[in-house]
């Protein structure tokens, strides 16, 4: 019955615009429940980059019952914990992190790519910067850019060295076939350019557990912690993979974004500085 909803409403294009009210409907409501249950525990321990409050900790996020089991049983640093979400904005963990490093980077003027975008990131970026969105899905974004492009990660329909900035965070533990994706960011980003690409991983995994063809969502759920990811990647495999296509990466552990710790980014999250 729901899925024959879901296909009817998708035929009159419906499905899309009706998801978006309901998932804004449903931030309204839990941003409005938040900032109540947190107004006791406003303080100066954590800040949030993205709306500037303070509060002595933030909301946890915790992994669903079908999604814990893959998570615990690699350790997977998958957004999840205590000090997640922002009880004034909502923002999350692993947008406050990528939002701490784009502030880093000179952003005047220049060329940026953000898939599948994040609303407050892509309200930073373009704050500073000539933004392009795209998405394979693009319906799912048209409330964070109603211009925002569809486009195939794998087959970027972007000219060479077109990009000062590429940012798809935490999108690659979706893509089957996320070598081919990487050689597209690559061709795609100048030779001067930067790559913000976050992803889930396990730190005790030694070889990325992954099902590119997989299409199971229940056994996705078990085997990737989350209905929709291909993979879990090992940290040393997804930094050797980036090195495979070409790029050089830098990884900055969490202990070394010590001064982002204020952001109440996720403990254990690192930094993947990845450039050409
Ligand atoms: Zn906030």
């Amino acid at each position: 019955m729901k899925e024959l909803l879901k296909k009817i409403l998708k035929a009159v294009n419906l499905y899309h615009p009706l998801q978006l009210l309901y998932r804004q409907w449903l931030f309204d409501i839990k941003r409005q429940y938040l900032r109540f249950r947190y107004r006791k525990f406003k303080g100066d321990l954590f800040t949030c980059n993205v709306c500037g409050k303070s509060y002595l900790k933030f909301a946890p996020d915790y992994p669903s019952q079908e999604n814990r089991i893959a998570i615990r049983q690699h350790a997977v640093i998958a957004g999840y914990g205590d000090n997640i979400i922002c009880p004034n904005c909502l923002s999350v963990a692993r947008d406050r992190l990528v939002l701490a490093m784009l502030e880093k980077i000179d952003l005047h003027s220049k060329k940026v790519l953000h898939i599948s975008p994040e609303k407050n990131i892509y309200s930073f970026l373009c704050s500073k910067a000539i933004v392009q969105t795209a998405d394979l899905t693009p319906q799912f974004y048209r409330n964070v850019d109603k211009h925002i492009s569809k486009a195939d990660l794998t087959d970027l329909p972007y000219p060479d060295n077109s990009f000062d900035v590429v940012v798809a965070n935490h999108v690659l533990e979706h893509v089957p076939d996320d070598r081919s994706a990487m050689k597209e960011i690559f061709r795609v980003l100048k030779s001067t350019g930067i790559a913000i690409l976050q992803v889930p991983f396990s730190a005790i995994l030694m070889a990325t557990l992954e099902e590119p063809d997989i299409l199971d969502p229940c056994k996705q759920s078990i085997l990737f912690g989350q209905k929709d990811h291909v993979r879990i990647y090992s940290l040393t495999d997804y930094i050797k993979r980036l090195q495979e296509t070409g790029f050089v990466v830098d990884y900055l552990d969490y202990e070394s974004l010590r001064p982002l710790h204020k952001f109440a980014i996720q403990p254990g999250e690192g930094f993947f500085k990845i450039t050409k």
